[in-house]
């Protein structure tokens, strides 16, 4: 079950502070608190969705196409050419907070990640 007390869910909420490098009704993006290269950013859709399995199953093919097209214009407006969009889908997979997000990573060459 959706856990509304998620940290994502209170960055929605403006109950914690992020920096935030886009928003709409339906869309955030902010810097990760932690990040694994210069650029790393979380794109979140506002809906109560777990995780992406969730947002898939429980989203309309026009809410699931604009997210995506988002994603992509954020990813090349904060990183040009090359970026990284990945997420974590479920906690073997090392999601660790259950609000679906997205991570745009970028600025070195994340061939080092592995
Ligand atoms: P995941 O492991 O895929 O669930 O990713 C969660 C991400 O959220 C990690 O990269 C964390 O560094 C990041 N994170 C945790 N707390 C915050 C926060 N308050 N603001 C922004 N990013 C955060």
């Amino acid at each position: 079950m959706y856990d509304k007390k998620n940290i994502f869910a209170k960055i929605i909420e403006k109950k914690l502070p992020s920096t935030i490098v886009y928003e709409d009704d339906s869309i955030m993006a902010f810097k990760d608190t932690m990040p694994i290269a210069p650029i790393h950013i979380i794109v979140i859709p506002k809906g109560d969705f777990i995780d992406y399995s969730y947002f898939i199953k429980q989203s309309s093919k026009e809410e699931i196409a604009y997210f995506f097209t988002k994603l992509y214009e954020i990813a090349h407006k904060e990183c040009g050419g090359d970026f990284r969009i990945c997420t974590n889908n479920g906690p073997k997979s090392g999601q660790t907070i259950f609000h679906f997000h997205a991570h745009i990573i970028s600025g070195k060459n994340l061939g080092d990640l592995g």
